[in-house]
């Protein structure tokens, strides 16, 4: 783990509940996680693990009705409970963020080069159409958009999904952000263009310092690119750290069972691994460990106790077996 004083984003026992007429359900419980400067972060987890829903509590766009708690420290300055306009002037300036689908991010009768140059001139309303052109075309040229003067005036529909997603990358590095967060930006396209786009974030996090989350459920692209990992399951931490660590040696069952279900060359098996059963719904979280309905090596203590953090060095995981040599799929040594 870094020093929290070289981190650009701290999140500390964050807790989103949404209340309701039979009580409060609590959508994300104690998480933890931290990015720093020019260091790529994998957040991980199926549908409904949170990992998005922790995002947008970042980037101060839950909706109103969701109650969130804990701390969430960009470069020093805690942002939850920031006023509104300040919040609006991290985001999109020092804080960016990419979704999924391109084709809804892009406005369909502008020219690519003129929703740039819209995003330069938002934070910089002073500078000349000529100035915000030349702009434009150099991201363009940053997320290897061939011949940008003549894509500046296209639009989006004369671009291929790989090209509009770096159309996207583009606006959203438009005014040099310290952290970006990326959901799922790889989801829609094919396995060339997948790289394309991860090459393209290795660049920008190399070449200007750019600290990025990568929200995905693809680990296989977070082993390409990420420094560190956490993975969340039913709204909390399973287990968290370096990546080296947590893929050579995972300490809790659920993230044994996602690294088995990645596809490998090397692997004799003819059958990918799948992870019994689905994560619960936010109207039936079971008690103790939220994974023990799922878990091959669950005791009695399981359901009865959630599991406290153990740390092991470059990594920690929440399960009370987590110190054990459990015959786990998953990890280089196979346990
Ligand atoms: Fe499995 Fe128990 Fe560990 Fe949960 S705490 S992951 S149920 S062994």
């Amino acid at each position: 783990m870094t020093d929290a004083r070289s981190n650009i984003l701290d999140v500390r026992g964050l807790r989103i509940a949404i209340p309701g007429r039979d009580g409060e359900r609590v959508a994300v419980s104690n998480v933890d996680f931290e990015v720093a400067r020019g260091e790529v972060l994998g957040l991980v987890g199926e549908s409904g693990s949170g990992k998005s829903l922790s995002m947008l509590a970042v980037m101060g766009l839950l909706p109103r009705n969701m109650q969130v708690t804990g701390s969430v420290r960009f470069d020093g300055q805690e942002l939850l409970g920031l006023p509104a306009r300040q919040m609006r002037s991290i985001r999109g300036g020092r804080i960016a963020m990419v979704f999924q689908d391109p084709m809804t991010a892009l406005n369909p009768v502008m020219t690519v080069g003129a929703q740039i140059a819209e995003a330069i001139r938002l934070h910089n309303p002073s500078l000349s159409r000529r100035a915000l052109r030349a702009r434009a075309v150099g991201l363009l040229e940053l997320v290897s958009i061939p011949m940008p003067e003549q894509r500046f005036d296209q639009y989006p529909h004369e671009f291929s999904g790989g090209m509009r997603q770096r159309v996207v990358i583009a606006i959203a590095v438009a005014n040099d952000p310290e952290l970006l967060i990326a959901d799922e930006p790889t989801t829609a396209l094919d396995v060339t263009i997948q790289a394309q786009i991860v090459e393209i974030f290795d660049r920008l996090r190399r070449e200007k310092g750019l600290a990025i989350v990568l929200i995905t459920h693809d680990l296989g692209l977070v082993a390409g690119l990420a420094d560190r990992i956490t993975i969340l399951y039913s709204g909390r931490v399973a287990e968290r750290g370096a990546i080296e660590a947590v893929f050579r040696r995972p300490r809790h069952p659920y993230t044994a069972g996602l690294l088995a279900a990645v596809p490998s060359i090397d692997s004799t098996s003819e059958r990918l691994h799948a992870i019994d059963g689905t994560p619960p719904s936010l109207a039936a979280r079971p008690s103790g460990c939220q994974f023990h309905p799922r878990c091959a090596f669950a005791l009695p203590v399981c359901a009865e106790r959630d599991p406290d953090f153990q740390w092991f060095g470059q990594s920690m995981a929440a399960c009370h077996r987590a110190a054990e040599a459990l015959p786990m799929a998953g990890g280089d040594d196979g346990r």
